[in-house]
């Protein structure tokens, strides 16, 4: 299961630019405040998109998706990772460009699958024993690496962990050591050590515990401090998906030779999907273990073509389908791969299912505030001047393009010496990051020159 925790945690980095969005940011109305959850702005599509998660919620979306329609950069992405977050911390979110499909090694149906199964959760429950409680103290113990004298790696480690009935002291080795620099493990935290893989988390920081330090993590959630022995058996939960099951039950099933192309081509066949199926639907009677629908988030949708239509208005049917949300920018268009013209690019009878929520462009009261989340979000200091001008940058270019120069704009500033970013690092950042539009303006203008 630490192999499946790691390539969760590979998916959830890619959608880090979205990393500010905790949910829709609705009142108790289904109301959408100006700035809340981390969204601002985009206040009707926020309302319908409320409504969907409650549809959702009450089992009425079943067969039905979305189709968010807007200019680039007016938050699609953003609006269905916050659907995915008001559905559930573990709903997984996977989220994928439509020209995603055209591979020449796999093909579109395969791609399709996987993306469907990586959006399909299951709740596993287990029974583990584990040391649980407060840290009262941590003493670490380091070498020098043989390979790099100027790196010290934590060798062994002795905890004191308490609960309000019982203080251990224990003494760990190398592994756990480096979890716990890791995990930046301070006097204070809740940690779990798994008694059998040695696996450490942080469950957050002890309400009201007495002689706990500073916190880098101001906002890590406050728990209660832990009762009983220091050692039990606790049930836990982890979300795996579909896909991830898969994985692991074809790496455990391949021989050696053929491990190389099953990671190149990454082709699972059906008897392994099949066999998956059968584990979760038995763990699932037996109590282990339960289904959490999640979003396929697919990007440009008018790029996919008649046959991955079809196949995507098939899965919408089948008994275990995730919620599926499109979103593009186009009107009118041929359908790929046909002749027929039709709204979005898309047959009717996919259209007939959708619910179709239109985003607008953004204002610069907006713009700014986004870029303050997203400043903030990943610790950089804006001083005013600079905040207008990439505010003035995303109205003229893009949002993205502005969001995306903060941290160009932050080395500059740091190479500078200092901490806080000026109008002329972002100036310095926009002259030396072009956004596309400018780019392509280059590449024609030396074209002209080469023709001459
Ligand atoms: P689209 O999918 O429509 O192209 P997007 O959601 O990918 O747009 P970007 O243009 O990439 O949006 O947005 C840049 C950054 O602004 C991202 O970090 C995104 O999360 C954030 N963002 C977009 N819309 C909002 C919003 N309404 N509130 C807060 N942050 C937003």
């Amino acid at each position: 299961m630490a192999e499946i925790r790691e390539i969760r945690k590979i998916e959830r980095e890619r959608a880090s630019i979205h990393s500010h969005i905790s949910g829709l940011g609705l009142d108790e109305k289904g109301k959408a405040k100006f700035k809340a959850d981390g969204l601002v702005g985009q206040t009707e599509a926020r309302e319908a998109a409320g409504i969907v998660v409650q549809l959702i919620k009450q089992g009425k979306m079943a067969g039905k998706g979305v189709l968010f329609v807007g200019p680039p950069g007016t938050g699609k992405t953003a609006l269905a990772v916050a659907i995915a977050k008001e559905l559930g911390e573990d709903t997984p979110f996977t989220t994928m460009n439509a020209s995603e499909v055209y591979s020449t090694e796999l093909k579109k149906t395969e791609i399709l699958t996987q993306a469907i199964r990586k959006s399909i959760g299951v709740r596993i429950k287990q029974r583990r024993i584990v040391y649980e409680g407060v840290v009262k103290d941590v003493k670490l113990k380091v070498a020098r690496s043989r390979l790099n004298p100027y790196a010290v790696m934590p060798r062994e480690a002795q905890i004191v962990l308490a609960t309000k009935d019982e203080e251990k002291t224990l003494n760990v080795g190398d592994s756990i050591a480096e979890q716990l620099v890791q995990l930046n493990v301070k006097k204070g935290d809740v940690i779990w050590i798994d008694a059998q893989t040695g696996e450490v988390s942080k469950v957050g920081k002890a309400k009201g515990f007495e002689g706990a330090k500073t916190y880098d993590i101001e906002t890590i959630r406050q728990v209660d401090i832990p009762t009983g022995p220091v050692k039990k058996e606790k049930e836990t939960t982890i979300t795996v998906t579909l896909h991830d099951l898969d994985l692991n039950v074809a790496a455990r099933n391949i021989s050696i030779t053929a491990l190389f192309s099953f990671f190149t081509e990454r082709e699972i066949n059906s008897e392994i999907r099949e066999s998956v199926d059968k584990l979760v639907k038995d763990m699932i009677n037996r109590g282990e273990a339960e289904l959490v629908p999640g979003v396929l988030f697919i990007d440009d949708a008018h790029m996919l073509d008649i046959e991955a239509f079809s196949f995507l208005t098939k899965a919408l049917e089948a008994d275990l389908a995730p919620i599926l949300i499109l979103a593009t920018n186009r009107g009118i268009t041929k359908i790929r791969g046909t002749d027929i013209e039709s709204p979005h690019g898309m047959p009717l009878d996919l259209l007939d299912r959708l619910l179709i929520i239109p985003t607008r462009p953004y204002t610069a009261d907006e713009i700014r505030e986004i870029l303050k989340i997203r400043a903030d979000e990943i610790d950089v200091h804006l001083e005013e001047k600079a905040l207008e001008t990439l505010t003035k940058l995303g109205v003229e270019y893009s949002l993205r393009y502005s969001v995306q120069l903060l941290e160009p704009s932050y080395v500059i500033a740091q190479r500078n010496g200092r901490n806080v970013i000026k109008e002329e690092d972002v100036l310095e950042a926009s002259k030396l990051f072009s956004d596309f539009r400018r780019s392509v303006e280059y590449v024609k203008e030396y074209e002209k020159l080469l023709l001459k």
